[in-house]
């Protein structure tokens, strides 16, 4: 039975003032939220700050990206591994559809960031999917298999364990459009079955989340279906009220 995993992804938002009120609530919620695991992974320069305002200890932290060099060097303005580890992250976002889009990340630039993630402890949450153009081509399948591949080529399918997925269509995020849970649960068990076609074991216990829209009104849909283990949240992550929510309803599955 896999844990569900809900990750907020707080993108280039907030300032000392809002981090301070969206935690506070966090904090006082966090005991709500049953056995669902919980992220939040602000921006880079507030994630020490954040981590001196979580108070609850059920809440761990994440960042929404990093170099693929792991300690330290001159690559001025990058983050690395190491760095992350040091304010106290446990996670790291790669390959987020922005990532790819506005900075041109490719699949092997993500890849060889996993395994860096991997090689420093820290657990990557790979990002994965399609635009709407490629759904409606009929090249959803091969988009994923794709950035999937890219990955499983570098570090191997064994320390696919070590790695939470999560399925972002790129036509739902930030966009309002949710995945319906079944196109989503369709996905999900693609990509799961991808995995057990290298190995069933690993499969079986990867984490895959869904992200694009998930709200407090349609998580609970959306974690009840059988693939489905959780989800990583954009703008709802940004209200206490309704991240909480979305936590509740992964942990009461
Ligand atoms: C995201 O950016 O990863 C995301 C899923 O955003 P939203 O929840 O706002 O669609």
């Amino acid at each position: 039975m896999r844990q569900l995993f809900v990750a907020g992804n707080w993108k280039m938002h907030g300032d000392k003032a809002s981090i301070k009120t969206l935690v506070t609530g966090l904090n006082a919620k966090a005991d709500s939220v049953g056995n669902a695991l919980v992220a939040v992974c602000p921006p880079a320069i507030y994630l020490d700050y954040t981590k001196n305002c979580l108070m609850a200890d059920n809440i761990a932290m994440g960042g929404q990206n990093m170099a693929i060099e792991p300690v330290q060097g001159a690559h001025t303005g990058e983050t690395s591994a190491a760095m992350l580890k040091d304010v106290g992250c446990q996670y790291v976002i790669l390959g987020h559809s922005e990532r790819r889009a506005i900075y041109g990340e490719t699949d092997q630039e993500i890849a060889q960031k996993v395994k860096t993630a991997l090689d420093s402890g820290l657990t990557p949450i790979l990002c994965v999917g399609e635009t709407l153009e490629e759904r409606e081509s009929g090249q959803l399948e091969s988009v994923i298999s794709q950035q999937l591949d890219a990955v499983i080529a570098e570090v191997g399918i064994d320390q696919f364990s070590g790695v939470v997925i999560a399925y972002e269509p790129v036509w739902a995020i930030g966009t309002g459009k949710t995945a319906s849970a079944q196109q989503a649960q369709d996905v999900h068990a693609f990509i799961r079955g991808q995995l057990a076609k290298l190995n069933a074991s690993v499969a079986e216990k990867v984490i895959i989340q869904y992200g694009g829209s998930v709200k407090p009104n349609n998580a609970s849909e959306l974690f009840s279906q059988p693939d489905i283990d959780g989800g990583l949240i954009g703008g709802a992550s940004l209200n206490a009220d309704d991240f909480i929510a979305i936590c509740q309803a992964a942990g009461e599955q």
